[in-house]
């Protein structure tokens, strides 16, 4: 038929354009169908009204190894958030400083109350070692649970409820931090390198910078693949023969299309978009509940971080809730006058995004956060849930699996069944 390739990428997040990206490097012909009508898949932004409104808050981490090979950041424009967080305790904000990025910093937030000078010596430590030791060392460390490896560095119940709870939640969408150490190891390894940003026009850019190298051609919205089978791939117009099909889905469509994958659980997240004339705080940083609360996540005025993502004079504050079930907007409200200690009842509350299926669950054993992706007869899986639940893991897993596909292609392995 007409359009047979070699190579058929199924899902245009950000690990098919990944897969995509190597293929084409490698003079590989392929194409890649995607069910939306863009790519992205989870990175999406809306415009709405002049404000720019992801679909859920997210950021861009500037220390994810993969991303340098595959665009230039500078040509996101992104503004950075100020590292560290904002902690409410009763009548007071206390600031912490990354102890990644900044050791000494933390001390203030010790004479502030939030852990003990013990506390700060066994955070920085653990920072440390996953900033500096060689990532294979990190991932063949004995693996728990996110949480058992914070209380097994000597941390103290009131800095990881306060804190470390509250923070981590937010990255791993899993209050339990039940999420593999190993996961927390890289995770604070990239926070130790990078620095935290959004893109001028939205998270959106990045995977359309990802995608921006490609010829548009090769990449077909609003093609949802109904069926893949070794060495064919069926959409709504028909079917498609190749050497190589990557299922590049996420983990609940791709448990439809690969029935034999193990199921992965996902978990869910809520954000709130607010609109204020003045913003509640002068700086970008994360303000999260030190007061086992457990209601917020964290809240953020976004356009101290990046203007463009509210009108002229006016801001956008995103305020998250792990879980799929939304909180009534009022009692959000209610959390916010607490969290920021002013009202927000001049606010607008913009809308509420909630994503079902955002991240998947990733408790141990995680081992070296590479899952097989060559499932045999020429079928690969790609996507977070094969590597690791971020931006990160979704494009080393796409680079990776492309890598698999060329080695079966040069083996004359996978062909045509
Ligand atoms: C609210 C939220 C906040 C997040 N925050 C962060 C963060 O701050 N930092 C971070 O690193 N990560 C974050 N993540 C995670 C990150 O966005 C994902 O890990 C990553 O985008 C996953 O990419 P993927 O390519 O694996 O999957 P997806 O993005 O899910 O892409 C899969 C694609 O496949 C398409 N598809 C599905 N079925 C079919 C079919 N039958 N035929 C054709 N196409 C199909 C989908 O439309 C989609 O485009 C967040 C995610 C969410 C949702």
């Amino acid at each position: 038929m007409p359009g047979d390739t070699d190579v058929v990428i199924v899902g245009g997040g950000l690990a098919g354009l990944a897969a995509a990206r190597r293929l084409h490097r490698a003079g590989v012909p392929w194409r890649l169908l995607e069910a939306a009508d863009r790519v992205g898949g989870r990175v999406a932004t809306d415009e709405v009204d002049g404000y720019l409104l992801d679909r859920g808050f997210q950021v861009l981490n500037s220390g994810y190894p993969r991303l340098g090979g595959l665009l230039d950041l500078a040509t996101l424009d992104l503004g950075w958030f100020t590292p560290g967080v904002l902690v409410r305790r009763g009548d007071r904000l206390h600031r912490l400083a990354n102890p990644l990025r900044d050791p000494a910093g933390t001390a203030g937030t010790v004479a502030a109350g939030i852990g003990s000078l013990l506390d700060r010596l066994r955070l920085a430590a653990l920072a440390t070692g996953c900033a500096t030791l060689p990532v294979g060392r990190l991932l063949t460390a004995p693996e728990t649970t996110s949480e058992a490896a914070l209380r097994r560095a000597g941390l103290s119940d009131p800095i990881i409820e306060e804190l470390l709870r509250p923070f981590l939640s937010g990255v791993f969408i899993d209050r339990e931090l039940e999420t593999s150490s190993h996961v927390l190891a890289v995770t604070l390894r990239a926070f130790a390198r990078g620095r935290i940003g959004l893109p001028a026009r939205g998270m959106a850019a990045l995977p359309r910078a990802v995608a921006a190298p490609l010829p548009t051609e090769l990449i077909e919205v609003n093609t949802p693949v109904a069926e893949v089978a070794p060495g064919r791939v069926r959409t709504r117009t028909g079917d498609i023969s190749c050497r190589a099909v990557v299922v590049a889905v996420d983990p609940p469509a791709a448990a439809t299309l690969l029935p034999g994958l193990p199921p992965v659980r996902m978990h869910g997240f809520t954000t709130y978009y607010h609109s204020a004339d003045r913003p509640p705080l002068d700086e970008p940083i994360l303000l999260l509940d030190g007061e086992r609360r457990e209601l917020i996540t964290n809240t953020v005025v976004l356009s101290r971080a990046a203007p463009t993502y509210a009108p002229a004079g006016k801001h956008l504050v995103a305020t998250s809730v792990v879980g799929p079930q939304p909180l009534p907007e009022p009692v959000v409200r209610r959390e916010l006058d607490h969290l920021y200690g002013r009202s927000t009842a001049d606010w607008t509350h913009l809308t509420t995004v909630t994503v079902p299926a955002a991240l998947p669950a990733a408790p141990p054993p995680q081992g070296r956060l590479r899952k097989p992706v060559a499932l045999g007869s020429g079928l690969f899986v790609a996507g977070d849930h094969r590597d690791s639940p971020s931006i990160q893991g979704a494009l080393a897993s796409g680079w990776r699996t492309a890598g698999a596909v060329l080695a079966t292609l040069r083996g004359g392995r996978g062909g045509r069944p």
